[in-house]
């Protein structure tokens, strides 16, 4: 079986912006799924912000196996309930990736629980991308570095917490640095942050960019069933224990209670 990639496209650039459409006639959710789709391990499909549920229905998250985020103009329009139902999946072990911009994402930025932000510059600058992790999966049949010509410019500080890995960092013409391909773990779900992308660039055309891609949905893929109830919190009364206990002290709680959240 194939993995089942679910590209998720804010598509407002795409239909406002003559230069964004020029560049992504196919939309960039449209060209990253083609591009995927030439991989046979993967079965790409694309949703967006203005469907119903923004296209992040429950059967559509649960016949989901990697999602991968690009939002940059309309953040704040996707619904808190789609953004649980998303953070609930990662924790149940759906992996994701988030592209570019999607740093500010809410589901992103609930995930890393931390600011997220960065400096930036939109002046089409080169950036060069150096592979820190050389045997790490995603990194896998790439050169020691690449480059893309027309790139917006993100700096450090990158506000977000410690990766698990670093698996490329960014130089820019301007002369700063970027950590721009960071793993993290939350819950059973694998995520990736990857940096390029930038809307009036081809990046998403350029042949390193959509190997990264794939490779970083193969990494995030998390083949076990997922766990549908990431949440729970059960109270094991003394009566299930494994070791035979007595109860000692007074307590707040009952047998059988949910307890508070
Ligand atoms: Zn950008």
């Amino acid at each position: 079986m194939t993995i089942r990639v679910t590209v998720w496209g804010e598509n407002v650039h795409e239909q406002k912006n003559k230069a964004v459409a020029e560049v992504y006639p196919n939309a960039i959710h449209g060209t990253i799924a083609a591009a995927l789709n030439a991989d046979p391990a993967i079965t790409a499909t694309t949703v967006t912000l203005q469907d119903a549920e923004h296209g992040l229905t429950a059967e559509k998250i649960a016949q989901t196996d990697v999602l991968i985020w690009w939002g940059h103009a309309a953040h704040g329009q996707v619904d808190d309930k789609i953004v649980e139902r998303v953070t609930d999946a990662v924790w149940g072990g759906m992996g994701v990736i988030f592209l570019h911009s999607a740093h500010f994402s809410k589901p992103f930025k609930r995930l890393m629980g931390a600011p997220c932000n960065l400096t930036w510059r939109e002046a089409g600058e080169r950036e060069r991308l150096w592979v820190t992790s050389r045997q790490h999966p995603i990194a896998q049949g790439l050169p020691d570095h690449f480059e893309l010509e027309t790139e917006e410019m993100y700096g450090e500080p990158f506000g977000v917490p410690e990766p698990l890995e670093t698996v490329f960092i960014s130089w820019f013409q301007g002369g700063e640095v970027f950590r721009s391909g960071l793993t993290y773990r939350r819950g059973a779900g694998n995520i990736f942050y990857f940096r390029p992308g930038h809307e009036t660039y081809p990046t998403y055309h350029d042949a390193t960019v959509q190997k990264v891609l794939s490779n970083a949905v193969k990494w995030a893929h998390n083949p076990a069933p997922r766990i549908l109830n990431p949440n729970d919190a059960p109270n094991t009364s003394i009566d299930i224990a494994l070791e035979p206990l007595v109860e000692r002290g007074p307590r707040l709680h009952h047998d059988g209670e949910e307890g508070l959240r």
